[in-house]
């Protein structure tokens, strides 16, 4: 038996729940003013080392990257807002012009130690506000995430937020962090130690080592007087919108690209892996990548994560039935039923017997699929064109027209 790549997951039963997920997403980003973008699963390894920083973990250790046949450098893409920022670019859409909206979903890859809620090919649902600078924008793209997770019923989530700086204020503090952290290097884990030397701003939110964290200077001591006032107004907008937060001078995100704002929604009950969703601020992700000067925000739900969230807040819908099965009472109107489904099909969720089943059998199957209606037809319904449709919930009868059918169905 060949089985799935360990940290990869197969989605049969719960596809409906996957789907209703991202229905609701999607709803809410359009509500927004936000379209979709679709972007390659791989792309150029180069657009995630400048991108994401090829001195952070996601590039130094999880990256699938490849040589393709034609010896280019690929890696499936280990998060969204990279390759929307490379499109943005590529297809000029500032000339479209400012905010573009866009949000993406779809798999994302990384190469880490699977666990519950951690895999190696999960699920983002992202969003990404393009061309603007001010507080109100990050404002616009958390409420609009809060939106989301409440559209889906999930209510026991906390949102963290900090300031990472800008390449004015951020040295100083990056100086200040090593300068603490260069006593305790012999007391730190492995990864800390490499983390030291190359991106000391991950020293704090290692969980193995988030005792020294505690003490350690705090981001939001050094900022610059023009990320402090972003920092200050994004705090006050929150506030005035009722929204409840933390400042958390641990919230570093594990990317390169953010600048100012960063924020993450945490699901305490999840556990070691309680994030179910981050984002921030990237004033400069596109200049970086060869595009013109363009602040932007966004953040990304990961789906899994949400699922398993839903879960503990006993929120998952109840799986829904289709709402038809026609039964067909004897094989002489097996041909009858399937013309029957087929021609309400276009209007509702119908199934059919095609297994050769008895009466009580199909009933029994119309159950199983939990139908809202079942429709029987023999000899005298069609003689006559009345069918008898039965309610499964209530168990109430009727004989009706096929034309009835659909009015009783819809209500
Ligand atoms: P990040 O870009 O790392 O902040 O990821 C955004 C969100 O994606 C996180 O808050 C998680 O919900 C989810 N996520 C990130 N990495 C994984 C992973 N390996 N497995 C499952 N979900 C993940």
């Amino acid at each position: 038996m060949i089985s799935r790549i360990k940290g990869t997951e197969d989605t049969i039963e719960e596809s409906w729940l996957w789907e209703w997920i991202e229905g609701r997403f999607k709803e809410v980003a359009t509500n927004f003013g936000f379209t979709q973008i679709r972007t390659p699963t791989f792309e150029a390894t180069e657009l995630f080392d400048r991108g994401v920083g090829n001195e952070t973990d996601i590039v130094q250790k999880e990256m699938y990257t490849f040589e393709d046949k034609g010896g280019r450098s690929i890696t499936l893409r280990p998060e969204g807002t990279a390759p929307v920022m490379r499109a943005f670019i590529e297809h000029n859409l500032s000339s479209k012009g400012l905010p573009q909206k866009l949000f993406y979903y779809g798999p994302m890859f990384r190469y880490e130690k699977p666990q519950s809620g951690r895999l190696r090919e999960f699920h983002q649902f992202g969003a990404e506000l393009i061309g603007s600078a001010l507080p109100i924008a990050d404002v616009f793209v958390i409420s609009m995430a809060i939106e989301m997770l409440n559209s889906v019923g999930l209510t026991n989530f906390k949102l963290k937020i900090n300031s990472t700086g800008d390449e004015k204020c951020r040295p100083e503090y990056v100086k200040a962090l090593r300068n603490y952290y260069r006593d305790l290097l012999p007391k730190l884990c492995d990864d800390c130690k490499v983390r030291y030397e190359r991106n000391v701003l991950r020293l704090l939110d290692c969980k193995k080592d988030a005792q020294y964290a505690k003490d350690a200077p705090k981001i939001t001591d050094y900022l610059c007087s023009d990320c402090k006032a972003h920092f200050e107004t994004l705090k006050r907008y929150l506030d005035e919108l009722d929204i409840q937060y933390e400042v958390d001078p641990s919230i570093v995100r594990g990317l390169d690209y953010y600048t100012r704002t960063v924020f993450e929604f945490k699901y305490p009950a999840l556990g070691a892996q309680d994030a179910i969703g981050g984002g921030g601020r990237y004033d400069k992700l596109i200049e970086e990548l060869g595009g013109s000067k363009t602040p932007s925000v966004g953040f990304a739900f990961g789906i899994e994560r949400i699922i398993l969230a839903l879960k503990m807040e006993n929120k998952v819908p109840e799986a829904k039935g289709i709402d038809v099965y026609v039964i067909a009472v004897e094989d002489a109107q097996r041909v009858e039923s399937l013309k029957i489904a087929k021609a309400l099909s276009k209007f509702f969720t119908v199934d059919v017997d095609i297994m050769g089943r008895n009466l009580k059998g199909q009933f029994s199957q119309a159950s199983k699929e939990n139908a809202r209606f079942v429709i029987v037809i023999g000899e005298e319904e069609i003689k006559e064109g009345l069918y008898t449709i039965k309610n499964m919930k209530t168990g109430e009868q009727k004989r009706v027209r096929f034309s009835d059918i659909i009015e009783m169905v819809k209500t």
